[in-house]
């Protein structure tokens, strides 16, 4: 069996720097997810920010199939030649799975083009994902909802396009809706933004959050990679005799 190559890209700051953070995700959230991804068909590595290259050299994209993405405080310190490349590469069919904050990230921008910009409220509500895509394949193994007990809010008006698949959607406690599960095809790799995950939670040990992120990865992987061209192509009939 061929693995799936998957990278889980974190920014690994507030866990270095907040106490409360710490706390939750020790070894950082990256770690904590890929230990609750973990499966035979899997192989998981993981990036961050401060790595050499920022954790995404030429060789780790050329070995991911899919790129798990979650950024917060530092999405301006993301280089632009790096955003270029992870760009390219899903166009060619890499898989990228943009998680919580990762809304304002300059790669789910690029991939977008649209700001990603939403309401947001820190209270500690409840969550209740409703799934609205039952066949899909992100939605397997859920039920018809599932209940975060403790979650920052993300409210509408979500900026993201108009072409999204909505997988979910979200209901909280204190009265905003949002559309916490979307999917986007760009070139020949597919997206997946998915709301869960504020740092200060322990959304990322959630079974249903799990699931819904390993079927997320087993949707994205690449059906094949292939450079993008815009070739001058000959006729393939006579024409004009
Ligand atoms: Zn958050």
């Amino acid at each position: 069996m061929q693995k799936i190559r998957v990278t889980i890209w974190n920014e690994f700051r507030h866990e270095k720097k907040v106490p409360a953070v710490a706390e939750i995700y020790p070894e950082g959230l990256h770690v904590a997810l890929g230990n609750g991804l973990a499966a035979e068909d899997l192989e998981i590595k993981y990036a961050a920010l401060d790595d050499p290259e920022q954790g995404l050299p030429d060789d780790v994209l050329a070995s991911t199939d899919v790129l798990l993405w979650w950024g917060h405080c530092a999405h301006g310190e993301v280089r632009d030649d790096i955003v270029a490349k992870v760009h390219k590469r899903v166009l060619e069919g890499m898989g990228l799975i943009v998680l919580h904050s990762g809304h304002m990230s300059k790669i789910f921008q690029k991939v977008t083009g649209c700001s990603g910009t939403l309401k947001w409220r820190e209270i500690g509500e409840r969550a209740r994902l409703w799934n609205i895509a039952p066949t899909h394949p992100i939605t397997q193994g859920i039920g018809e909802y599932f209940e975060i007990p403790h979650e920052e809010m993300y409210g509408e008006y979500f900026d993201i396009p108009k072409d999204g698949n909505i997988i979910f959607i979200a209901h909280f406690a204190g009265g905003n809706v949002f559309r916490s599960g979307v999917t986007f095809e760009r070139g020949f790799g597919k997206i997946f933004y998915f709301q869960p995950g504020h740092e200060t939670y322990p959304v990322y040990y959630q079974e249903e959050v799990l699931k819904v992120i390993g079927n997320a990865i087993r949707w994205a992987k690449p059906v094949f990679f292939r450079e993008l061209s815009c070739p001058n192509y000959p006729a393939i009939d006579k024409v004009g005799e």
